[in-house]
């Protein structure tokens, strides 16, 4: 189980996230909601050290980080082997095939053989419809199909949880709906994931549990269902204001 306590972090004097603690359960997934520049992606970020915070802990199982100390090379590898970003913009490496582009981090960072990687990544490549375009390169594919891409290759290094950052934000609707489909099978299938995003039905059909941040304070904390039926006056009005 991964789990913060009172993560903060500064960005000059502009403090960004004020403390936050919260639980993010094995086999679930975590939905992270909130307004506009709220916190939610340096939070996302601060969970694979992509940013590292000012202070504060994070257990996740047997590791434990205090951001109030240097953190070792070592330590931040082990936290990164447990988990796997998925991008907004996807970021696949152009230069690479698809294929490539799944099995570079099993082969060259976790060591798996080639060969291995290869029909691990055809595996996944089936899953999503997409193993004819194995050698073919990243541009040659729509942005939804490169996002399919990108978490493939995101679940090829086989990470406890993925994290998400708005992965349908920079995509047209049709394609959006297949990659929500899509997450909604891992999650159903038990993959641990934590996601920030603007897509309330997605939360609303997905999510096991709402982490609302504001002002980078956790406003709420809870159950999905807790979050629908919320009788906090501020979750009714965001809840409103994006409806
Ligand atoms: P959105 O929903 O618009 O994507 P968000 O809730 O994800 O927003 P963040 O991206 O975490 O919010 O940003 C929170 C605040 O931190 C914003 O004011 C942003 O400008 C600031 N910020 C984020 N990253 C940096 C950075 N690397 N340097 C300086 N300021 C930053």
């Amino acid at each position: 189980m991964l789990k913060i306590n009172e993560i903060k972090k500064s960005f000059g004097k502009k403090a960004v996230l004020k403390g936050i603690s919260a639980k993010f359960p094995q086999g679930k997934t975590t939905v992270i909601v909130g307004p506009s520049g709220s916190g939610k992606t340096t939070l996302l970020r601060s969970l694979d050290m992509l940013v590292t915070p000012d202070s504060g802990t994070l257990d996740f199982d047997d590791l434990h980080l205090d951001f109030a100390k240097p953190i070792s090379n070592k330590e931040n590898k082990e936290l990164r082997d447990k988990t796997s970003m998925v991008f907004q913009n996807w970021n696949l490496f152009p230069n690479l095939t698809i294929l490539k582009n799944i099995t570079a981090s099993p082969i060259f960072v976790h060591h798996v053989a080639k060969e291995q990687a290869e029909t691990n990544a055809h595996n996944l490549l089936k899953e999503v419809g997409l193993d004819e375009y194995a050698d073919a390169y990243p541009d040659e594919l729509s942005g939804g199909q490169q996002q399919r891409i990108s978490i493939c290759r995101a679940l090829a290094v086989k990470p406890e949880y993925i994290l998400l950052d708005e992965p349908t934000s920079a995509l047209d609707p049709e394609s959006e709906m297949m990659i929500l489909k899509m997450l909604e099978r891992l999650a159903k299938e038990g993959q641990s994931m934590i996601m920030v995003t603007h897509n309330m039905q997605f939360a609303k059909d997905a999510a096991d549990k709402i982490l609302f941040v504001e002002n980078g304070e956790v406003e709420f904390d809870g159950a999905k269902d807790a979050f629908f039926s919320q009788s906090s006056i501020r979750v009714k009005e965001f809840l409103q204001g994006i409806s």
